[in-house]
């Protein structure tokens, strides 16, 4: 069994992004740019935006944040992005999901310009995507693709079965691993709420991805022997023995899975480094697309 370490492989794409930008052609310009829209001041999105921003600064990009009240109107939350969309100095724009229920996600989405959209979720990035044409990739997805090629593991007509169907997480990775492309070529279950007979599919993968946000929902009697497991789960959990008051857990069972397995991601130290290393790719490749820069 090896472990797939988020810490090592994201450290690689954030090294590799340094020398770029220290490379002739990105030297003479601005450094790439990325704007991150908070509004209100949940916890979990308080984190994954100071991640966001102390990962830009590590590797040499720009980062402004734009905090907004959680009673804001969505009139100010769209004129905050049009200003963004005009802003030649801003390459990445980031809305961190989840918002207010008083403002439509849809319509927020939507908004973006499509050439800064590098949480992948315009649906005009999500259009390329399924075409398989060069695009913003959704940074979970695009992290479990990063992770998979760089440990060059061999997908071509693997059974993947993904579980959990959500626009950023399920769908999108069930689609990329089902493109034409390495890694890709797998043949691809999607399940979700209303699956029936979930443990007999996932002993039919040679590669379970679980996004469903259930803590140690996979367990050692669902895996097969050698099987990939890609764990995308992150849910807080009451733990007095933390500082913080709660543990991160993954959706597989982690210890009783694992020497089933002939690679595992483990949480933390998995995906959730990995989204941010593609979310640098991406707001990398905007830059470059931008400013005409060869990468
Ligand atoms: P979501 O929008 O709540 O979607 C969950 C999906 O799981 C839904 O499609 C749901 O089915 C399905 N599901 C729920 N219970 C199920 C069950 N018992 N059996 C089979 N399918 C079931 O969640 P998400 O945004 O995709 O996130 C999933 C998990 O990944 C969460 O823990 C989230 O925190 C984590 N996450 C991690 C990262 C990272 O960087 N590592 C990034 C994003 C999300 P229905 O469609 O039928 O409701």
């Amino acid at each position: 069994m090896e472990i797939l370490d988020g810490k090592l492989v994201s450290q690689a794409i954030k090294d590799k992004l340094k020398i770029k930008l220290s490379e002739p052609g990105h030297q003479d310009s601005r450094p790439p740019h990325l704007a991150a829209i908070l509004v209100g001041n949940d916890g979990a999105s308080e984190t994954y935006v100071a991640s966001k921003i102390k990962n830009c600064a590590e590797v040499g990009f720009k980062s402004s944040l734009i905090r907004l009240e959680a009673d804001c109107t969505e009139e100010k939350l769209v004129s905050e992005i049009e200003k963004l969309n005009k802003n030649e100095d801003v390459d990445g724009i980031l809305v961190q999901l989840p918002l207010p229920k008083h403002i439509n996600e849809e319509k927020i989405i939507n908004l973006i310009n499509p050439a800064k959209d590098v949480d992948g979720f315009h649906p005009v990035s999500t259009g390329r995507m399924v075409q398989g044409l060069s695009t913003f990739i959704p940074a979970t997805p695009y992290g479990i693709m990063l992770m998979l090629e760089h440990y060059k593991i061999d997908t071509s007509g693997k059974h993947a079965v993904v579980i959990g169907r959500s626009n950023i997480v399920g769908r999108p990775i069930s689609i990329l691993l089902s493109l034409n492309t390495n890694p890709g070529n797998c043949t691809v279950t999607v399940c979700h709420s209303r699956t029936k007979n979930l443990k007999e599919i996932c002993l039919q993968a040679d590669i379970i991805v679980a996004a469903l946000g259930k803590p140690g929902f996979l367990t050692a009697d669902m895996v097969k022997e050698n099987s990939i497991v890609i764990d995308v789960g992150i849910t807080r959990v009451p733990d007095s023995n933390k500082k913080s008051g709660f543990a991160i857990k993954g959706d597989v069972d982690f210890s009783n899975v694992a020497p089933k397995c002939s690679y595992i991601t483990p949480v933390p130290g998995g995906v959730g480094l990995m989204t941010i290393a593609a979310l640098l790719m991406n707001t990398y490749n905007a830059y470059t697309q931008r400013l005409k820069i060869n990468n």
